[in-house]
């Protein structure tokens, strides 16, 4: 059974030469495989290459038309019957569908190009990421060489146009695939797409008009940083190949363990381990936080193990606003593993004071009792 072509490429069976040819781009260009990699974009492409094979060419157009299929006496030709010289024709239409141009090159990239962000990785401690730092860090880039301030010449010598591209940058070959032959055009590999080259270059680059160089840049780094965010300095990256603009360098944060504190956010936690009687009785801590210095917590008489004693206002500052976050104390009640005799005796006493203090099995519906099970029914429902 005859194909339907009209139907492929989606025009009427009375259609100009030059309708066929508009479709045909327009589907081409969407089904591309360098544009869609996708299988059944490919299957497709292939029709509507072979369609367009058939009805740009009036011989075989004139078989559809008498409702015969050129493709199918050709002895199983079929779908993939467009290599070789039968598709030369649609082959510059690919290449006009995709440059514009009947897949002339594009051009020189020139010499000069900007240059590369760089990356760099700095350590600092917390009290660095609270109160903010200034520090000077050595960075290995490229930098503009002084020896011809980026041009590449040596002297009063001059750039000449490459003899491999004749200026071009690229140069092209001529490779089959299942398009038939297909153009490819890759960098010329003596300029590196320069489309010009320097035959009597700076000493000291060798022609790429920069050079490397280790220098000490100071960075300003603000109070509230955390591990992850980079500080961005304009024009301190890399120079660009023959003395292009210079990239960003970007200076990112680590932030060191602290020996007390662990940071979530703007807030600070820490643990604090209290005597059994502390706890019972109360007492005040000495705290060093750090920006602070040394500050009160009072631990509350009758303190229970795992309560939160909270400073608000002494953690880390919020970037660029100065507003501080709290310092969460996680209070720990230490109960002695080992008591002498006496100490042993005065517990007994307390003990008979407290005689209706005993072991017991909680209920899981009872109020107040701070257990496991009461923390995961608040969870769970909520409260
Ligand atoms: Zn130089
Ligand atoms: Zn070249």
């Amino acid at each position: 059974m005859a194909r339907d072509y009209y139907g492929t490429l989606g025009v009427e069976p009375k259609a100009t030469d030059q309708e066929i040819k508009r479709a045909y781009r327009k589907l081409a260009r969407e089904l591309h495989p360098d544009v869609n990699p996708d299988e059944s974009a490919q299957a497709r492409f292939r029709e509507v290459s072979t369609a367009y094979e058939v009805l740009s060419d009036p011989e075989k157009r004139r078989i559809v038309d008498l409702g015969g299929d050129p493709m199918e006496s050709g002895g199983g030709a079929g779908a993939g019957g467009f290599g070789g010289a039968g598709f030369g024709g649609g082959l510059g239409d690919v290449f006009e569908a995709f440059f514009g141009g009947g897949g002339t090159a594009r051009g020189p990239k020139g010499r000069v190009q900007p240059g590369a962000d760089s990356l760099l990785r700095t350590k600092l401690t917390l009290a660095e990421c609270a109160t903010g730092v200034t520090k000077t860090i050595t960075v290995d880039t490229a930098i503009l060489c002084d020896g011809c301030t980026g041009s590449g010449t040596h002297g009063d010598s001059k750039p000449i146009r490459c003899e491999t591209c004749g200026g071009a940058g690229e140069v092209q070959s001529v490779q089959r695939s299942f398009l038939g032959q297909v153009m490819t055009s890759r960098p010329c590999p003596t300029c590196r797409g320069a489309g010009e080259t320097i035959p009597d270059p700076c000493h000291k680059c060798g022609g790429d008009g920069r050079v490397r160089a280790r220098r000490d840049i100071t960075v300003k780094v603000p109070a509230g940083v955390s591990s992850g965010m980079r500080i961005r300095l304009a024009a301190q990256g890399e120079v660009g190949p023959g003395g292009g603009p210079a990239g960003d360098l970007y200076v990112e944060i680590i932030e060191q363990p602290h020996e007390t504190f662990v940071r979530d956010g703007d807030d600070l936690h820490c643990t604090i381990r209290v005597p059994m009687v502390d706890a019972a009785l109360g007492t005040t801590v000495t705290l060093e936080t750090i920006i602070d210095g040394p500050t009160e917590i009072t631990v509350d008489p009758g303190t229970q193990p795992g309560s939160v004693s909270v400073l608000r206002g002494h953690g880390m500052p919020k970037l660029r606003s100065g507003v501080r976050g709290d310092v969460h104390a996680h209070l720990e009640v230490i109960i002695p593993s080992r008591l002498d005799g006496k100490q042993s005796k005065l517990l007994q006493e307390f003990k008979n004071l407290r005689d209706r203090d005993h072991a017991e099995v909680v209920s899981t519906g009872s109020p107040n009792t701070g257990g496991l099970f009461s923390r995961l029914r608040d969870a769970f429902s909520g409260r």
